[in-house]
């Protein structure tokens, strides 16, 4: 665990998250600035920066795309399609840097590079 970070600490039960899916390996929770009407973030409990170092981990990356998957069945976003987004470094966007996917779904989504 990383001390100073966000996911670490959520983790750790130390910062509240609504949590929908959780694993040995994975955790799953609901975005707090959701950007459509499902947005969860499926982590792996174990700190990877970002999905380069997690990369280094298959089975970690598998067991967190396992998640995903499951994430997706659950909140019922698999007949009409979903996306699965790793922002990656300052370019991607990314904001928090513990390995996170987007689990994003429920509407019709726009482009996906704006
Ligand atoms: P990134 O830009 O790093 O790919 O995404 C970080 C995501 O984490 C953002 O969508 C942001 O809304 C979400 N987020 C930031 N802080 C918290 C928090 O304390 N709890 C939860 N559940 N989500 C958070």
């Amino acid at each position: 665990m990383d001390n100073d970070c966000l996911f670490c600490r959520i983790v750790a039960g130390e910062i509240p998250a609504t949590v929908v899916h959780e694993t040995a390996t994975t955790l799953a929770f609901r975005d707090i600035d959701p950007k459509a009407p499902v947005h969860v973030l499926v982590i792996p409990k174990a700190h990877h920066r970002d999905v380069l170092a997690l990369a280094g981990d298959p089975a970690a990356a598998a067991d967190l795309l396992a998640a995903s998957a499951a994430v997706a069945q659950a909140e019922g976003l698999t007949g009409d399609g979903f996306r699965l987004i790793f922002n990656t470094g300052g370019h991607g966007g990314q904001e928090v840097f513990h390995v996170h996917a987007h689990v994003v779904g429920g509407r019709a989504l726009g482009p996906m590079v704006s």
